[in-house]
């Protein structure tokens, strides 16, 4: 009996169904359509080049398996692809399978036009969907102009800058600002694109937090809206992605964001990130995403200094029309340095508390204030500073703790640095290893121990640890 292609694909189907999730089949699957069975070639018709993709991506083994062992080792699978165009000339083609041979998808095909259907969903929720009506949900108070450029940010701020002149006609494609909370990562992303919305009017910007990308994402695998929620993403022009850290571990969110990456980034299209760390310690990312992170520039934003702090408590004050004496701003300044929402949030208790008691804020009242306030401001003390402390009290260059040098002060600061490293701060032993020139987990097991048992045999090492240890504890204070 001659075969068709309904029932090799039938066939094909029922063995799939068995193999993969029912969300899955749903969404990867039922949309298929077999088109044509041409001796060991089968062709199926698929809604979109993401799609082919996908399958391609993620059901290569599996489609291989099935449909070899309906028609034979020989059989092959063709795919065509539905390119929904208003303009009749352009039909459906076909892409020649295997074709996934390169192993990684360094170079997806993007010979194919993206032209967009009338009906796909906006995960925004915003009715009619030509592509000028794409809300960027910026915050308007997020601008260039209220942001105060420092030592602590000139580079990030700079990058930022020339991207908004140009937008994708500079290196930093994509742009990723990483750096504390608290130190202006969101304003800056906001405000290079709300300076793109103001030069260039036509080009579509838009801002997401990575959080409420996921549950779009999520949400759109449930409707079965993979597709809408791809082709959306893939009108931007300027896409903004906030808080990329929040992708980690979240393995198929981070394959979508990546086809919308790689579909943006090779259609000249702007990607700016931000991280709450480089690109190099976001652990549970995948590897070609972090290695497409690396195309562009990542600028860090750090904690400003005093002079800065104080400018941008006047810039804060100016817009909010507050005048404060000269010696509460610089209190003030002077004694919140960890982060410049943190400044901000003095500044709001300030005017609280002296519009509540209805009494002047002079600087004994910002005392009061600021004590209670750094006390419940818990500040964790960072790695860099243990190193430096370290190397301070043991007269060692920082730098030589990250190199590979044995000598023996330097093996001891090192080891001791890693010890109090793991004692005072939150971070993995691997965030820890990379702090000091790449290490593994294990040598910083191996110092802790080393450490540990130098303190239970050398009473002055341990005086030594002792003091260096009050040192760190008054930073945090
Ligand atoms: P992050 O995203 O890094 O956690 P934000 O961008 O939310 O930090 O900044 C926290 C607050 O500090 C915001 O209100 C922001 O406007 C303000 N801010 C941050 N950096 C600056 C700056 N350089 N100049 C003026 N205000 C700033
Ligand atoms: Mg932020």
């Amino acid at each position: 009996m001659k075969k068709n292609y309904d029932t090799v694909w039938g066939n094909a189907l029922k063995i799939i169904q068995d193999n993969v999730s029912i969300q899955s089949f749903k969404t990867w699957f039922e949309p298929i359509i077999p088109v044509a069975l041409k001796e060991n070639v089968i062709t199926i018709q698929v809604p979109s080049q993401f799609f082919y993709e996908w399958l391609e991506e993620h059901y290569v083994d599996l489609l291989r398996k099935t449909i070899q062992r309906e028609l034979g080792p020989e059989a092959r699978l063709e795919y065509r692809i539905v390119v929904e165009n208003s303009n009749p000339t352009s039909g459906p083609f076909t892409i020649e399978y295997p074709n996934y041979n390169t192993g990684s998808n360094d170079n997806p095909d993007t010979s194919i036009p993206l032209v967009v259907g009338k009906n796909i969903m906006n995960p925004f929720i915003i009715p009619g969907l030509k592509k000028i009506n794409i809300d960027p949900q910026l915050n308007s108070n997020y601008q260039f102009e209220n942001f105060i450029e420092g030592d602590c940010n000139r580079l990030a701020r700079s990058a930022g800058y020339a991207v908004a002149q140009k937008p994708s006609g500079t290196a930093f494609n994509p742009l990723v600002i990483w750096g504390g909370v608290g130190l202006g990562k969101t304003h800056l992303a906001q405000a290079i694109g709300s300076e793109i919305k103001k030069t260039f009017n036509g080009k579509t910007v838009l801002y997401v937090s990575s959080e409420k990308f996921t549950n779009q994402f999520i949400d759109a695998i449930k409707n079965n809206a993979v597709n809408d929620f791809v082709h959306f993403y893939q009108l931007i022009d300027v896409l903004i992605v906030d808080d990329i850290q929040f992708f980690a571990n979240k393995q198929k969110t981070q394959d979508i964001f990546f086809h919308i990456f790689n579909h943006l980034h090779q259609n000249g299209k702007q990607l700016i990130l931000t991280s709450d760390r480089p690109p190099r310690d976001l652990e549970g990312m995948e590897e070609r995403l972090l290695s497409r992170f690396k195309w562009g520039l990542s600028a860090d934003v750090q904690t400003p200094d005093f002079e800065t702090r104080i400018a941008i408590l006047e810039k804060k004050m100016y817009s909010d029309g507050i005048e404060l004496p000269k010696e509460v701003v610089e209190f003030v300044a002077y004694n919140i340095n960890t982060n410049i929402r943190e400044l901000e949030g003095a500044l709001i208790s300030l005017l609280a508390q002296s519009s509540l008691n209805k009494k002047e804020i002079d600087l004994e009242l910002a005392k009061k204030i600021i004590k209670n306030f750094v006390k419940s401001v818990s500040r964790e003390v960072s790695i860099d500073y243990i190193q430096k402390t370290v190397c301070e009290y043991f007269n060692v260059p920082l730098d030589k703790l990250k190199e590979k040098t044995r000598k023996r002060a330097i093996v001891q600061a090192r080891q001791l640095s890693m010890y109090l490293a793991k004692n005072f701060t939150k971070n993995s032993l691997k965030i820890i290893g990379k702090h000091f020139g790449g290490r593994d987990h294990s040598t910083v097991i191996h110092s802790c121990q080393a450490i540990q048992n130098l303190l239970d045999t050398d009473i002055d090492f341990k005086d030594n640890v002792e003091d260096i240890q009050k040192k760190i504890q008054m930073n945090i204070g």
